[in-house]
């Protein structure tokens, strides 16, 4: 027979699948004795069940009534006894936290006999009814179906009619007319009584549970965590204390630490004379918690010990809920606290520190998105005041601008100089160029996977969204938030990390992580845990991290950065700005001649660059790549050019030869579809001259860097090869400039070279292509655009955010690599890389070398190195760090 139920002294941490986290702590409180007030938790199978038929599974019923039987038993009293009643909470609680998306139901038992037993009991008629409009109030709404409006407005006319401010006013015989116009609400609505048996309004309580976990909030919000649906919810039944039964009783939260910055606690807020739910909705001003020291130094010592003894058996930071009744303290609920980026770091190091945890444990306790976030600027803490407006958190870091209300608008003033934030009631594509001139993007509508929050996130702005309470007028120019109206041009400042929006231009502050890897400036506690953080991944990780880099100044500040050499040096920078000409005359050259000199031209330049970045990285390897982008795109815009030109010969006038020739060019060129057209390989082996000029340039470049007494170490990379045979040819030319270049110069130019696997073909015949590379490296966004067939340019603007709502994926495959997919073709091409080549060295370039959990996958597909943009390249040796510890659970917690 399976259990559906299990008394709190039965359970415990380890069982959170079944008994959801609350009820897996409620559990590990009673083991540790602690003291709990007495309940039993319904599993997450039973909801499963329930869910899956609509009905209770066989014998779930008779299981509940024996633990409901149990408590009464230790209790001496019955549920709803009429002269001193038995009172339960019924709770959700599932595997991750979810706070307020189910629901609660307290106080059951109550009925209109029992009410008055409470009031003889508790000594307080008031405490009595109050109890009894909340039953009916949360059952009403949450059992029944009733629209919680209606009793709401039910009370707000009673305490209109009694003339008082707040409920505190009411005495209890307006509570006890509540409870009776609260039950006409119930009847009136739904047909049927608010139940008089308290067995039923349990059973109904749990069923009513069980089904919040598909309402439309929970689910919502599942979707953004990434929680699985299938998982279900457990229902904790505990029995009732009370904080509001007069001044020696309250309720309250505690931490173990402070979960802003991870210093040592306690920390809290308590409210005497309330109860739990009063602290949470912040009907009162709470006072912090080291006032109960005052208040009831008894019970606070007992608390203190409590979240000691927590804390050193969770070996974490710990949030509690406490209530304290007529003087005596109960625990209600504990986890392990969620904590900011911050507070993660330099708790884990101290914990570490303190003999609690590893040095491993206190790597797998922080995060690669953590970090990232730690490395955005933010808003001076102490200049921050009332936020005008709250948003979804969509895009990190922090954005002083003038508002404006449409794209054309931003980019207008932008161009003028003026620092802007578009503010919209949600985007689309039309606003891309505004985006782009924009230092931040604010929007009314919309969640973390709409059309503002995709882009903005994939251009790294400052994004807040779905700011509900922005009411944005685009026609007036104008947005209101809470009676404050701001019109177009008024400084606003927007923090992207938090989701809020302020008046005015508040102070900017660096990071200091991001200062200290600048400068390797240590300036306390936060920067040295991040050091030490690192410092364990750099001892704990497999995979190297590398840095794409195209310039000298780029590469010093991947070095600084940790970067173990370049993984992906674009040389197509090189072919732009005042360069652009001599590729001009490359592209139009009649003869072979011409070429030449063109290309003559050019090698210096490349020559030069190739020096900075070697002397930059010497010592470390640095991947060149050879020229990957159809030429055409180093010619001039086709339409300018072509407007040019019939405007010359519109005018009588000829046009310049040289633009006649250069439409031509472009002409000839043209793709409707670049990105599958002539580029990577191709061109080197269509355009002569181009691949023996770019190897010329590298291999003259490790001669001039050796003679210089330095340690060059370059390594030649072709782009999107689809065959081996395209490599073989292209690598015969450069074995031979190579050789050339040796001979001429009497310095031995060895440079390997490999190859980037970034379309299909390439992974899938990756045991031909290793015969002729001497390492692999993954072009994985080309390799997911060929995968997928979503054009990289265009797919995430253009209807991504839809793909996102649907479900379809919960991120782009373009930002966290499809391990289904495009993974498996990782997986494939090493294998078989490896078996033709062993010991094949391969590494990932594409953007997800610097995406934390790309960085796991690869991490475990057993690449030999990622590389990522230069400012990534912390991330990633953290998230390396994590990937290697093995036996650690490294999932963020929740
Ligand atoms: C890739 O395709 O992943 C890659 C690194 O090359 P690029 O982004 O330059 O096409
Ligand atoms: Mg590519």
């Amino acid at each position: 027979m399976v259990q559906y139920v299990y008394a709190f002294g039965d359970g415990g941490r380890d069982m959170a699948d079944l008994l959801g986290g609350k009820g897996a702590n409620l559990a590990e409180m009673t083991r540790l004795g602690l003291p709990v007030p007495p309940g039993f938790t319904v599993t997450t199978e039973a909801c499963r069940a329930y869910l899956a038929t609509g009905a209770e599974p066989d014998g779930l019923a008779e299981e509940i009534d024996a633990h409901r039987a149990a408590l009464e038993r230790r209790a001496g009293r019955r549920l709803g006894q009429a002269d001193d009643p038995l009172l339960l909470s019924v709770r959700s609680g599932a595997r991750f936290s979810m706070p307020g998306m189910m629901e609660t139901i307290l106080d059951i038992g109550l009925t209109d006999d029992s009410v008055r037993g409470l009031a003889k009991a508790s000594g307080s008629e008031r405490f009595a009814w109050d109890s009894y409009r909340r039953l009916l109030q949360m059952y009403g709404s949450t059992v029944m179906g009733v629209d919680t409006a209606l009793f709401e407005g039910a009370l707000a006319r009673l305490k209109d009619s009694r003339g008082v401010p707040d409920d505190l006013h009411l005495d209890a015989a307006d509570l006890a007319r509540l409870v009776e116009t609260y039950k006409g609400v119930i009847r009136a609505e739904t047909g049927r009584d608010f139940p008089q048996d308290p067995a039923e309004q349990l059973r109904r309580s749990v069923h009513a549970v069980f089904a919040s976990w598909n309402g439309d909030r929970a689910r919502l919000y599942r979707r953004r965590e990434r929680i699985p649906d299938d998982l279900g919810t457990a229902v904790t039944v505990q029995r009732m204390v009370f904080g509001n039964l007069g001044p020696d009783s309250g309720s309250g939260v505690a931490f173990t630490r402070d979960p802003a910055t991870g210093r040592r606690g306690p920390y809290g807020d308590y409210l005497p004379n309330a109860q739990g739910e009063d602290v949470v909705a912040g009907i009162r001003n709470t006072v912090p918690l080291t006032d109960l020291e005052r208040l009831d130094p008894v019970s606070y010592a007992r608390l203190r010990a409590h979240l000691r003894t927590l804390e050193t058996h969770y070996r974490d930071l710990c949030d509690v809920e406490f209530t304290i009744e007529h003087g005596t303290l109960w625990m209600l609920q504990t986890r392990v606290g969620k904590r900011t980026a911050e507070a993660a770091f330099t708790l884990a190091v101290e914990l570490a520190d303190e003999g609690l945890i590893t040095p491993d444990e206190a790597l797998a306790r922080v995060s690669g998105d953590g970090l990232a976030r730690l490395m955005f600027p933010r808003f001076d803490a102490s200049a921050v005041g009332e936020a005008l407006a709250h948003g979804i958190p969509a895009s990190p870091g922090a954005a002083v601008g003038a508002v404006v209300f449409d794209s054309a608008e931003a980019v207008r003033r932008a161009g003028a100089g003026e620092k802007v934030v578009l503010v919209r009631q949600e985007t689309t594509p039309d606003d891309l160029p505004g985006m782009v001139a924009a230092e931040a993007v604010l929007t009314s509508r919309g969640g973390k996977t709409s059309h503002a929050a995709v882009v903005a996130r994939g251009m790294g702005k400052v994004c807040v969204c779905g700011a509900e309470r922005l009411d944005v007028d685009v026609r007036e120019r104008r947005f209101t938030a809470g009676g404050v109206t701001v019109h177009e041009g008024t400084v606003v400042s927007v923090d992207g990390s938090e989701g809020a929006v302020y008046a005015g231009a508040l102070p900017l502050v660096d990071s200091a992580v991001m200062r200290y890897f600048r400068t390797g400036e240590r300036s306390g506690g936060l920067v040295d845990a991040v050091a030490r953080a690192l410092r364990q991944a750099d001892h704990t990780r497999r995979l190297e991290v590398r840095a794409n880099a195209d310039t000298p100044e780029d590469a010093e500040r991947a070095r600084r950065f940790g970067a173990e050499g370049i993984g992906l040096c674009r040389t197509e920078h090189m072919f732009l700005g005042d360069r652009r000409h001599l590729v001009e005359a490359m592209i139009l050259a009649r003869t072979d001649a011409d070429r030449a000199r063109a290309l003559d031209a050019l090698l210096p330049l490349q020559r030069r660059d190739f020096v900075g970045i070697l002397r930059a990285m010497d010592g470390l390897p640095v991947t060149i790549r050879l020229l990957d982008p159809p030429l055409h795109e180093f010619l001039p815009d086709r339409t300018e050019l072509a407007v040019r030109v019939a405007a010359a010969e519109a005018h009588g006038t000829p046009p310049s030869a040289h633009d006649a020739e250069l439409l031509a060019a472009v002409n000839r060129m043209h793709e409707e579809n670049p990105m599958l057209g002539l580029r990577g390989v191709r061109l080197g082996l269509v355009a002569p001259g181009l691949v023996a000029m770019q190897v010329r340039a590298i291999a003259e470049a490790v001669v001039r860097r050796t003679e210089a007494g330095g340690d060059p170490r370059a390594e030649i990379m072709v782009p999107l090869i689809d065959t081996v045979e395209e490599l073989r040819l292209v690598r015969a030319e450069v074995e031979q400039v190579l050789a050339e270049v040796s001979e001429a110069s009497g310095v031995a130019v060895r440079c390997p070279v490999g190859t980037m696997i970034e379309l299909p073909r390439a992974a899938l015949t990756a045991g031909r292509i290793a015969e002729q590379a001497e390492f692999f490296s993954f072009g994985t966004n080309d390799l997911t655009q060929t995968t997928w067939g979503f054009s990289r340019d265009d797919v995430e603007a253009a209807f991504f955010s839809a793909y996102l709502d649907k479900g379809i994926f919960t991120v782009s495959p373009f930002e966290t690599i499809d391990p289904e997919g495009v993974g498996r073709l990782v997986r494939i091409a090493v294998a078989e890389g490896r078996a033709a080549r062993p010991g094949l060295k391969i590494g990932v370039c594409g953007e997800h070398g610097g995406d934390p959990e790309s960085v796991r996958f690869f991490h475990t597909a057993g690449l030999d190195y990622v590389s990522c943009s230069p400012f990534r390249v912390p991330v990633a040796r953290l998230e390396a760090g994590r990937a290697a510890l093995s036996g650690t659970d490294t999932s963020d917690s929740r």
